[in-house]
C-alpha cells in the first residue's frame, strides 16, 4: 500500500492556518503561493487583475509567493522563432531564449503589484538559487535556497518569482520543461512550507474529463494525488504531472482555480482529505497519441523482461503501460506502449532488446489510443471494470489491451473510436450526473511534518540514498500479497465484447478480482489473465467455463509484488531496477501491469518472499 502522505500530518484538531512552520522549522506567518499560468497575464489588464489577488491575499494577513509564466503564447512564439533559424536549436540556448518569456512577466508582476501600493520584487530562478540538474529543456530541480525569499516575505513585500526556469551547477539557464511553472509553483510551497498553492488557470478546476470531448463532464471538489497522477493524461491539460508528484512528496494543497471567478476551483490533496463515500470512479482519461510495441515469442525466463526494459530505459524513453500476460510454451508476448512521438526511438531499441533476449519480433502499432478510469473507491468496490467493459461492449469498441491497478483501469482501442470511447464510459460511471457534493470546503493545515519518508532512487536504477534533488525518484512501498490466485483464459477471441461478458460472470459469481491483464492479439486471438482471492479461483473459472474458446488455467497461487511511489512516471529507472533485482534472483515474471503510480508483477507463490525482500533491499524500504 502506498502510505499516504497524510499519515505524518497532524489530525483534525491540529493547528490550522495562522503561524505555521517552514520545513526547517522556523516559524513564519502563513504563506500562500498562488501561480498565475499564460493566459492570466497575457496583458497588462490581466497582469493588473492577477496582482490584485495577490494584494487580496496580502492584506488577509498572509505572506504571498506569486509565481508567473510567459504571457500569452509567448513560448510558443518563442519556440517558433528558433525553429526559423535553425532546425536542431542548441538545447543550452533554447534555455537561454525561452526563460525571457518568464522574466517579462515577473517584471510587469512587480510593477503591477508596486502600481497598486503594495512593496514587491521580482525574482528569477537563478536568484532564487533554484538548481537544476543540467538537461537542458527536460531539467530536474535538485536544490532551492530560501533566503532570499524570506527575507524579502519578512520584509513584507510580496516575492514575484519567474516559473519554469533554473541553473545548473555552471550557472547555464535551464527549464524544466513546457508547463514547467506548476512545479516551480509547488516545489516552493514545499519549500517555503506554505499553507497551500493556488494555481490560477483559464479553466475553473479538474473534470471528471476533458470537457471538449465529453461536454457533460463535471468539475471535481477534491481529488488526491493519486488519482491525479494516474489522469496524468486528464490532468496534463490543466497541470503538469512532476508538481503533482511534488505535491504528493511534501504534502502540499493545492487549489486549481480560474483567475476569471471567485468560485472554488479543485482542491488537490492527501487521500485521507479526499476519499468520497459511495463513489467508484472519480474521472476518465483519454491519452489519444500513444504507440504500441509488442515483442513476440519471448523466452520465458528470469532476466528477458530486465533486458528489454534496461535498454529503452537507457535510450531514455519513458515506457507508459506495460502488459505481460501467461506464457504460452515457453515463450510470452511482452507488450508496452510509448508517446507517439517516441515510436522510432523505442523501436530501434525494441529491435535490439529482442536481439539480446531471443524473441521473434518486434511489431508495433501507432495508431492506439489509452482510455483509463479512475478512482480511490475502487478499492472497495466490485465489478467495476465489467462497466467499463459493457460500456464499450454497447459501442461495438474492442478493447485492445487491458491494465490494471488499484486504483485505475486502463484499456488501449483504436485511436478513431478513442473519443466514443471515453464518452461511453463517463457515462457508464454517471459522472456527468450532479453528486450531492460530499466535501465541506477543504481548508489547508498546517505544513508542519506533511513531507512523506521516503527514500530517493537514482535514475539508473542503481539504490542511492543520498537525497540529491528535490526531484528524484522516491519509492513509498514495496508489498507482497500471496492471497492471490491466477485464472488464465486462452484463445480470447479479438471481438467487442468479451471481456465484458467474462468480467459480468464473474462479478454475478460475486468474486472480486484484482489485476486483470490481456495483451493485444495475434492472429485474432489473446489470453485474457486476471487475479482472484485464492478461495474462490475455481468459481471465477467455473463461471467463466460457459464463455470460453480455448483453455482454462489456474495457478492456484501467486505472489504479487508491487512497487508503488512517486515519480515512476516521469523517471525511467523504476521498472527497471525492478526487474533487475527479479533478474538477479532469477525470479522468473508470469505476469505485469503498470499504472502510473505503481508496477505490478506476478511471479512464483514460492519466490514471493525472496522476491519480496530483494525488492525491499534495492529500494531501501523497510519492512514495516
Ligand atoms: N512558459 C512555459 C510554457 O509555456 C512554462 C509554463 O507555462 O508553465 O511551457
Ligand atoms: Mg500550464
Amino acid at each position: 500500500m502506498l502510505r499516504p502522505c497524510s499519515d505524518s500530518r497532524p489530525v483534525a484538531g491540529g493547528r490550522r492556518r495562522g503561524a505555521s512552520r517552514g520545513v526547517d522549522g522556523s516559524s513564519t506567518l502563513s504563506l500562500l503561493v498562488q501561480k498565475f499560468g499564460g493566459t492570466s497575464v497575457a496583458d497588462s489588464d490581466k497582469i493588473l487583475a492577477a496582482a490584485r489577488r495577490a494584494i487580496q491575499a496580502h492584506q488577509r494577513g498572509d505572506q504571498v509567493l506569486v509565481v508567473v509564466s510567459a504571457r500569452g503564447h509567448t513560448t510558443d512564439e518563442l519556440v517558433a522563432l528558433a525553429r526559423e533559424i535553425t532546425d536542431r536549436p542548441p538545447a543550452r540556448e533554447m534555455d537561454m531564449l525561452l526563460s525571457t518569456g518568464e522574466q517579462v512577466s515577473v517584471a510587469l508582476m512587480a510593477m503591477a503589484i508596486e502600481r497598486l501600493g503594495v512593496p514587491a520584487i521580482s525574482f528569477t530562478g537563478a536568484q532564487i538559487g533554484l538548481t537544476t540538474d543540467s538537461y537542458h529543456t527536460k531539467a530536474r530541480i535538485r536544490n532551492i535556497s530560501t533566503d532570499r525569499m524570506k527575507s524579502a516575505l519578512d520584509d513584507g513585500k510580496i516575492v514575484i518569482v519567474a516559473g519554469f526556469q533554473g541553473v545548473d551547477e555552471n550557472y547555464n539557464i535551464t527549464t524544466l520543461g513546457r508547463g514547467g511553472s506548476d512545479t516551480t509553483a509547488v516545489a516552493l510551497a514545499a519549500v517555503l512550507g506554505a499553507a497551500a498553492c493556488e494555481i490560477y488557470t483559464d479553466v475553473d478546476g479538474v473534470y471528471t474529463t476533458d470537457p471538449r470531448i465529453v461536454p457533460e463532464a463535471r468539475k471535481i471538489d477534491r481529488i488526491s494525488y493519486d488519482e491525479m497522477l494516474e489522469l496524468a493524461s486528464l490532468g496534463a491539460g490543466v497541470m503538469h504531472s512532476r508538481s503533482i508528484e511534488f505535491a504528493k512528496k511534501y504534502g502540499v494543497p493545492i487549489h486549481v482555480r480560474s483567475s476569471f471567478s471567485d468560485a472554488p476551483g479543485t482542491w488537490i490533496v492527501a487521500a485521507d482529505d479526499a476519499r468520497r463515500l459511495g463513489v467508484a470512479v472519480t474521472g476518465a482519461a483519454l491519452a489519444k497519441d500513444e504507440a504500441r510495441i509488442t515483442m513476440v515469442a519471448v523466452p520465458d525466463r528470469p532476466g528477458v523482461v530486465h533486458t528489454i526494459f534496461h535498454t529503452i530505459a537507457k535510450a531514455n524513453i519513458v515506457v507508459d503501460m506495460i502488459v505481460q500476460n501467461v506464457s504460452v510454451k515457453g515463450a510470452a508476448e511482452i507488450s508496452f506502449t510509448v508517446a507517439k512521438a517516441d515510436l522510432p526511438d523505442v523501436l530501434t531499441a525494441a529491435e535490439a532488446a529482442a536481439k539480446a533476449v531471443g524473441a521473434s519480433t518486434v511489431m508495433h502499432d501507432s495508431d492506439v489510443a489509452k482510455v483509463s478510469v479512475v478512482g480511490l473507491g475502487m478499492r472497495t468496490h466490485t465489478g467495476v471494470a465489467t462497466t467499463m467493459f459493457e460500456a464499450l461492449a454497447k459501442e461495438g469498441i474492442n478493447i485492445q489491451m487491458i491494465t490494471t491497478s488499484e486504483i485505475k483501469i486502463s484499456v488501449l482501442v483504436d485511436r478513431a473510436k478513442a473519443a466514443a470511447a471515453l464518452r461511453a464510459v463517463h457515462k457508464a460511471y454517471l459522472l456527468d450526473e450532479v453528486h450531492a457534493e460530499v466535501h465541506a470546503p477543504f481548508v489547508p493545515s498546517s505544513a508542519a511534518n506533511r513531507a512523506m519518508k521516503l527514500v530517493p532512487l537514482a535514475d539508473d536504477g542503481a539504490t542511492d540514498t543520498r537525497p540529491r534533488g528535490m526531484e528524484d525518484l522516491v519509492i513509498a512501498g514495496v508489498d507482497l500479497d500471496e492471497t492471490q490466485a491466477g485464472v488464465s483464459l486462452f484463445g480470447v477471441p479479438d471481438e467487442p465484447g468479451y471481456a465484458a461478458k467474462v468480467f459480468r460472470a464473474i462479478a454475478d459469481a460475486g468474486v472480486f478480482v484484482d489485476m486483470i491483464v490481456q495483451n493485444v492479439s495475434l492472429e485474432g486471438n489473446t489470453d485474457l489473465s486476471f487475479t482472484v482471492p485464492r478461495e474462490s479461483a475455481d468459481r471465477a473459472a467455473a463461471a467463466v467455463e460457459p464463455l470460453a474458446r480455448g483453455r482454462i488455467a489456474i495457478e492456484p497461487a501467486l505472489a504479487k509484488l508491487a512497487v508503488s511511489g512517486v515519480g515512476m512516471r516521469t523517471h525511467t529507472g523504476v521498472a527497471t531496477a525492478m526487474f533487475g533485482a527479479l533478474a538477479e534472483r532469477s525470479i522468473n515474471i508470469k505476469l505485469i501491469n503498470t499504472s502510473e503510480v505503481r508496477i505490478n508483477v506476478g511471479a512464483d507463490i514460492a519466490s514471493g518472499q525472496i522476491a519480496l525482500e530483494c525488492l525491499r533491499r534495492v529500494f531501501a524500504v523497510n519492512g514495516d
